[in-house]
């Protein structure tokens, strides 16, 4: 088997367990005599599989009562429609708060449906900080405020969040599950599946019921959460198979201790090559230290010209997807919870080697 380590920033590394079980349920599905992609979702197998992922879910991130949990289709990319044209009301703007790229393709999309209200934008620093809490401009009559919790692209991540009167909406694709949350600050959470759940194709959406029920009058039944929550999320054929990964996905992180355990494996693999970084004088980062992502982790080398070769090498160590994106240029690695720690170390030392090489 010549698995590498795959620093992909989605989609992205999975668990070895959770293939290799999904590959011995294949052609079997524990008696079923099919695969799961097989199935009816309305079959008790399929039910049953739906349900454990559900609960699981909610037991890892202690999703209180009053939450729905939905499994969508879409990615996170449809809901940057769905939040505005569920949660406005009567209401004509929402407030968003600018930290990256991931943040302005929610702004662009959400200006289609009301008036957006960018409460702070951190911009002027090409999106290397989070803006201090202090000089976010709220709006007492936004509908929501929208947040990313970490901007896969930047590599900045929230860390603090406003007390505010109205619900809290936020893009957690690319770090749900790596931390334990307080789900009850928020009105809605939303994450693509492919960065830290499972395979592309599905979206979890988790959101207060009350919130439920307020879609504007034209919204088409597949965008309208209410719809979606009536019908357990089978309101249509759901991503059967990539529900069934993220169920198992759910399942090899409760072995592992759940999210207090992975937090603290996160923050051990993050510092490692932070430490790596800083201890340096050849490799850079360009984000503030207190607005570090943990999850996607850009650096840059001294000279452009030197990337091609340090990707060349790294490919040849087994160290896979490190470019970065070319918004912020040099290398991307991101350490998703299926990342182990030996691909860090692995990383860290051939980031060592090559400094001495060319350096
Ligand atoms: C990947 C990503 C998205 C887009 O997800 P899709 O599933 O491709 O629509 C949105 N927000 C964040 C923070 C992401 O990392």
């Amino acid at each position: 088997m010549a698995r590498v380590f795959n620093f992909s920033a989605g989609p992205a590394a999975l668990p070895v367990e959770v293939l290799q079980q999904a590959q011995a349920e294949m052609l079997d599905y524990q008696g079923a005599g099919m695969s799961v992609m097989e199935m009816s979702h309305r079959s008790k197998e399929f039910v049953a599989i739906a349900e454990a992922a559900t609960s699981d879910l909610a037991q890892l991130l202690d999703v209180p009562d009053d939450y729905q949990i939905l499994f969508l289709q879409g990615g996170a990319t449809l809901q940057f429609s769905m939040v505005p044209l569920n949660l406005l009301g009567d209401r004509t703007s929402a407030d968003y708060l600018h930290t990256g790229a991931w943040s302005i393709k929610a702004i662009k999309e959400a200006g289609k449906f009301c008036d957006v209200n960018v409460v702070a934008s951190s911009e002027s620093s090409n999106f290397g900080h989070v803006p201090p809490l202090d000089t976010w401009q709220l709006n007492a009559q936004a509908a929501y405020l929208h947040v990313c919790s970490n901007e896969t692209i930047g590599g900045v991540q929230l860390n603090a969040l406003p007390d505010v009167a109205c619900p809290l909406v936020a893009d957690m694709s690319s770090d749900i599950l790596s931390r334990p949350i307080d789900v009850s600050r928020y009105g809605l959470i939303y994450a693509g599946a492919q960065k830290n759940i499972g395979p592309a194709g599905l979206t979890v959406v988790i959101v207060q019921r009350d919130l439920l029920g307020n879609a504007r009058s034209s919204t088409p039944g597949m965008l309208d959460y209410a719809v979606h929550a009536n019908g357990d999320s089978m309101s249509n054929t759901p991503p059967t198979y990539a529900w069934y990964l993220a169920g198992l996905v759910f399942k090899w992180l409760k072995a592992q201790g759940g999210l207090d355990a992975i937090a603290q494996v996160n923050a051990r693999k993050a510092a490692k090559l932070y430490g790596a970084v800083d201890q340096s004088n050849f490799y850079a980062s360009p984000v503030a230290t207190a607005d570090r992502s943990q999850m996607n982790v850009p650096f840059t080398l001294p000279d452009p010209e030197l990337d091609g070769e340090f990707l060349k090498g790294a490919e040849a160590a087994g160290l896979t997807n490190l470019k970065g994106h070319r918004s912020v240029g040099g290398m991307r690695a991101s350490l998703y919870n299926a990342v182990p720690e030996a691909a860090v170390d692995a990383l860290v030392s051939y980031m060592a080697q090559f400094e001495k090489d060319r350096g």
